[in-house]
């Protein structure tokens, strides 16, 4: 279309983001009561009672600017992260407006239109496909294995000297899988030192608890920051922590790229709430101890459900599972989700990743994982 203005040529081919029905018109068209939302991996206990509290309380400091550089909540992740981790420290840490903001930023200082290229598995989180395009960037994309384990040998055939940087999400989405460590720290070796490997651990929380007897230590180079100077972790507030509604996610990355991304960033995209309330989830580490037990025990309770219903369940190691149905489904998947949306619950049927014939479905609470099996158990038999 032609505008009477003219505009960025990378811009006149954008297309407006398309949201689905909301709750509220979901709840309007199919006449229901209740809606149960396992579409977007949120986390199903809602906000934590004492970030809610907090919210409450700072609503009267919404008329003042937020502090630029946010460095209370910078002070209180380096606090928690150099505990575990001592090289870790202030000067590691970026925050943003979500992981959107850090991955559109890291695109600003590390691609130069039309010069670099970047590197992601297919299929990848939007975002890495919609900033590429908008920065002017080459966007090279492996494919997964056939069971959607990751290919790192196909990922680096795909780098040269123009490579600046290398995403992968990690446990990934849609699939759910963790990528292994050693295989990590393999690729981190072989890329250029010029070439950024940024794994994106949005939902890496719940690949490692107790009662798993999994470690963090096991599951995220976080603890080989300091060892691998081209790797960054990109980390949100929006899962665990149960805010994706308020826009918190962090990266910690090497000192120098961070103070970068800190001077392109506009000062006040964090807003004043959102930071607070970042700082209460961090000391409520009750609500996401909580969460990420009832998620992982929930987890291999709906995995071995589906399983027995003849789905095939991809392994995850996130609050949610990808699944296909049996082969002697009488519908497809698509008629599944319509199906389940008549009765008011919303999962993600898969077809925009490229996966026509499966469907991903948020982990919730007991109650509503049980009435989301039953009713998969009716439209199967
Ligand atoms: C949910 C999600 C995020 C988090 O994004 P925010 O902008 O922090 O809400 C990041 N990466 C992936 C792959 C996700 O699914």
């Amino acid at each position: 279309m032609k505008t009477p203005w003219d505009v960025c040529p990378q811009v006149t081919h954008f297309k407006a983001y398309e949201p689905g029905l909301s709750m509220e018109e979901i709840r309007q068209k199919y006449g229901l009561e209740k809606i149960v939302k396992l579409a977007s991996n949120e986390n199903p206990f809602g906000v934590s009672k004492k970030v809610e509290e907090c919210i409450q309380k700072n609503a009267m400091n919404a008329f003042r600017y937020p502090q630029a550089g946010n460095p209370q909540l910078v002070a209180k992740l380096a606090r928690y992260y150099s505990a575990k981790y001592p090289a870790l420290s202030e000067k590691n840490i970026f925050l943003g407006n979500g992981s959107d903001e850090i991955i559109d930023l890291l695109f600003r200082v590390r691609t130069i239109p039309n010069v670099h290229n970047v590197v992601a598995f297919n299929p990848c989180f939007g975002l890495y496909v919609t900033q590429a395009k908008f920065h002017g960037c080459e966007l090279r994309q492996a494919k997964l294995n056939e069971d959607l384990s990751f290919n790192f040998q196909a990922l680096l055939e795909l780098v040269d000297g123009k490579t600046s940087m290398v995403f992968v999400t990690s446990p990934d989405n849609p699939s759910g899988r963790l990528a292994d460590k050693g295989a990590l720290i393999a690729l981190a070796k072989a890329l250029p030192s010029s070439c950024l490997l940024i794994i994106d651990e949005a939902y890496i929380e719940f690949a490692f608890c107790e009662d798993n007897a999994e470690t963090e230590a096991n599951v995220s180079l976080i603890s080989e920051l300091s060892t691998y100077k081209n790797v960054a972790i990109m980390r949100t507030f929006s899962k665990v922590y149960g805010l994706a509604g308020l826009r918190i996610g962090y990266a910690i990355l090497p000192e120098e790229l961070a103070g970068y991304l800190w001077r392109v960033r506009l000062p006040f995209s964090l807003n004043i709430l959102a930071h607070d309330a970042a700082i209460a989830a961090l000391e409520d580490q009750e609500y996401k101890l909580k969460t990420v037990t009832h998620t992982t025990k929930e987890r291999v309770k709906l995995f071995e459900n589906l399983s027995q219903l003849g789905c095939h369940v991809f392994p995850s190691a996130s609050n949610f599972l990808m699944f296909s149905l049996p082969e002697s489904a009488k519908i497809t998947a698509k008629e599944f989700s319509s199906k389940l949306l008549e009765k008011g619950y919303i999962i993600r049927y898969l077809a925009s990743y490229g996966f026509p014939n499966h469907l991903r479905v948020t982990i919730g609470t007991e109650e509503q994982n049980a009435e989301f099996f039953a009713l998969c158990k009716e439209f199967l038999q």
